[in-house]
């Protein structure tokens, strides 16, 4: 499959892992829409939260815990977002399943 975030999991396409466990793997946005921008993907391959079945939410919830444990690590104390883009209304690009952790900055709201 000709997945990009499958092959940043696993590694062919190299990146430099933020967090890593037995589920997820995170790393940070090519694009940095805010100071602390990571991505956490599961090392399983899911297009999208739009797929994810009953048995994905064991998983689905590891990833948004990932997401906080980073945050606290990265010393994001005054707030961050966890966003899930989800199709082409939500605006997602990459048809991997990914949780963007996005913080270090005050986030406007509504988003466009
Ligand atoms: P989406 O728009 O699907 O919610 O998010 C996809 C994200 O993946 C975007 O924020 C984009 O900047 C990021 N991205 C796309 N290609 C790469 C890449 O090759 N490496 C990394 N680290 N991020 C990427
Ligand atoms: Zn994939």
């Amino acid at each position: 499959m000709n997945c990009l975030f499958c092959k940043i999991v696993e590694g062919s396409i190299p990146s430099k892992a933020l967090y890593q466990d037995e589920l997820c793997y995170a790393f940070a946005d090519i694009n940095p829409q805010a100071p602390t921008h990571v991505l956490v993907v599961p090392r399983q391959h899911i297009s999208s939260l739009a797929e994810a079945t009953d048995n994905d939410t064991p998983l689905v919830g590891h990833m948004v815990s990932a997401a906080a444990e980073i945050a606290r690590a990265g010393g994001l104390s005054k707030g961050y977002r966890v966003v899930i883009n989800t199709g082409d209304d939500g605006g997602q690009t990459v048809d991997h399943l990914h949780v963007h952790l996005l913080g270090g900055r005050p986030l406007t709201w509504p988003p466009g």
